[in-house]
């Protein structure tokens, strides 16, 4: 059930809902995650519907979260984990600096 990659009117039979919000609001819906046959691991799958080209395209992002319309290679961005990791990992370095500093004052006393 979850190998290989299924064919667009399946994923808009299934997906109807996804499908419409994409053509809604232009931008990426998510289906599932899935794994297809030559990939290590599962992967976000999202439909896109292009206005330009009138179609609507299902696969995962490329480098960064990226949805290209498989008409006209126009993208669409995404939050994908990777993303969202490298936008909050300065952060995160941060408070865990500052939870360190108020540690080390409170065991300076
Ligand atoms: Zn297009």
């Amino acid at each position: 059930m979850e190998a290989g990659e299924r064919t667009l009117d399946e994923y808009r039979h299934a997906y109807a809902a996804a499908f419409d919000r994409s053509r809604c609001t232009g931008r990426p819906a998510y289906l599932r995650r899935e794994l297809r046959q030559g990939w290590r691991a599962k992967l976000p799958v999202y439909v896109l519907w292009c206005e330009d080209c009138g179609i609507h395209t299902v696969t995962h992002p490329a480098g960064y979260g990226r949805i290209h319309c498989r008409g006209c290679r126009r993208h669409e961005k995404v939050l994908t984990w990777v993303r969202f990791r490298d936008k909050q990992a300065p952060l995160m370095l941060y408070l865990l600096a500052a939870a360190l500093l108020v540690l080390s004052w409170l065991f300076a006393r």
